[in-house]
């Protein structure tokens, strides 16, 4: 299945920690590597941990009516819950909340709101009532509770995710940049760090978060639950924006199919929100059920590839991602990102051809959105593999030139094979001189592709370690 999702055009894989045993995530990790290897594609996989989600205990019977205007009491109390109360297992919640917040239950299903809160003990009114079964999520979007970013399943998680060689770690309910930071300890590198955007904490102190982190999701499914659902088509609009300014990837998730769990086509509202996603110049667009429980896996891969291409042929496409500005640094890489778009654009090139070790070149230059395909060449595994995030880009792992000839040689080989250009082309390629030193992008070149250079290529200088 995780082949056929790839021919539908996944590139990038989400493993969502929250499910699954750790024997079952390895198992995939061994299928997507196996296909990297098959296809010589590089895959980005993104390990997602669960994070502090907050839930009750159980209720003797298995399930409660709560009634609205009734009094509910959450404690400390391990007996099982019935219609007065319940225990809830979070001592951090207690000290956090105050006379007047509300707590959401089950995805925002049933509300309540403190009307007295002591250290053992939360006292509340139902204000939206409905039924309760055990272990159901809580979500108290009004308060910044004071808990650990990493709960001890984080933990261990995270060190298993690490071991098993994966690109980017996804952390869950960020609340402030020292989460990230609290994270970025512990993976030391390893990992490239995406902050899930899904509090509102997260959504107030989102430019420091952004500081702190290499990427960020628009988690629509639990930022819905804490704030109204009419606030999150603005947010995902200024979110992406601001990832977009500093230049880094942003995914947009949850619900995005979501019809598509249960029946083989979407709703036209559900392909017009992928769309809105491109348009807005997302870096990735994201499936969860849909793909990972549904029944129509590959159709749902298929249909989200179908609604990105559909946008990218629309004419107004450019000017509409063009929409958010985003203004180069003071820095020689964002001049030469600025120039290339620009020379893309005056010469009609097809493609920007760029050698990068880290990876920054290319980041800077997929921040401008240009209007031509990114092709990345980089002899780092590492490197073309986190790249999977980035928009526009499509990374190829390929041993690194030493002079000028082969760069010029090489990006006429890569870009052909690739299938972005073809005879009588002309590419835009940038790299760093001396060649081999990491972060001296410097060059920028013009090269024009004949037409007989068209049957040169061939698939040895694809470095093959892993
Ligand atoms: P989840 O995160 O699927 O792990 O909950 C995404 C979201 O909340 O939208
Ligand atoms: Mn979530």
């Amino acid at each position: 299945m995780i082949r056929k999702l790839y021919l539908a055009g996944a590139d990038a894989f989400r493993l969502n920690m929250s499910h699954g045993s750790h024997e079952d995530h390895a198992a995939v990790i061994d299928a997507i590597r196996t296909l990297e290897k098959d296809t010589r594609r590089p895959m980005t996989i993104l390990a997602d941990l669960q994070g502090p989600k907050l839930r009750i205990g159980e209720f003797a019977d298995g399930l409660v009516q709560l009634e609205s205007g009734a009094r509910f009491i959450l404690d400390r109390d391990e007996t099982p819950g019935d219609n007065s109360r319940v225990c809830m297992p979070h001592p951090e919640v207690f000290q956090a909340i105050e006379v007047g917040e509300r707590l959401l239950l089950d995805d925002g299903k049933v509300v309540l709101r403190a009307t007295a809160a002591e250290t053992d003990r939360i006292e509340t009114i139902v204000e939206v009532a409905g039924p309760l079964s055990n272990n159901k999520g809580l979500n108290v979007p009004d308060v910044i509770i004071p808990m650990d970013a990493l709960t001890d399943k984080d933990r261990t998680d995270l060190t298993f995710a690490l071991d098993q060689g994966v690109d980017w770690i996804a952390l869950s309910f960020v609340q402030k940049p020292e989460d990230a930071a609290e994270a970025r300890k512990l993976i030391q590198g390893r990992a490239a760090l995406l902050a899930k955007i899904e509090k509102p904490s997260a959504v107030h102190r989102i430019d420091e978060i952004l500081e702190a982190v290499d990427a960020v999701m628009v988690a629509r499914g639990d930022l819905g639950v804490e704030i109204p659902p009419e606030d999150v088509p603005p947010l995902q609009k200024q979110i992406i924006e601001k990832a977009r300014m500093v230049g880094r990837p942003v995914v947009v998730a949850t619900q995005m199919l979501e019809s598509m769990i249960r029946s083989p086509t979407p709703t036209r509202a559900e392909v017009s929100d992928v769309a809105t996603a491109v348009y807005d110049g997302a870096d990735a667009i994201m499936l969860s059920a849909e793909s990972a429980a549904g029944d129509y896996p590959e159709e749902s891969v298929e249909m989200m590839d179908k609604i990105a291409t559909a946008v990218e042929a629309d004419p107004t496409h450019w000017a509409r991602v063009h929409f958010t500005e985003t203004l180069p640094d003071s820095t020689s890489a964002d001049a030469l990102a600025e120039a290339s778009n620009g020379i893309a654009q005056t010469v009609s090139a097809n493609a920007i051809i760029c050698f990068t070790t880290s990876g920054s070149t290319a980041r800077r230059v997929s921040r401008e959105r240009p209007s031509v395909p990114l092709l990345v060449l980089t002899p780092k595994l590492k490197t073309a593999r986190r790249l999977g995030l980035l928009w526009g880009a499509h990374s190829v792992h390929t041993r690194d030139v030493v002079n000028f000839e082969e760069m010029v040689a090489k990006s006429k080989r890569m870009v052909i094979r690739a299938r972005i250009a073809k005879g009588g082309d002309r590419v835009i390629v940038m790299a760093g001189v001396p060649f081999g030193t990491p972060g001296s992008t410097n060059v920028l070149h013009i090269v024009r592709l004949m037409g007989d250079e068209l049957e040169r290529h061939t698939d040895d200088e694809i470095a093959d370690d892993s």
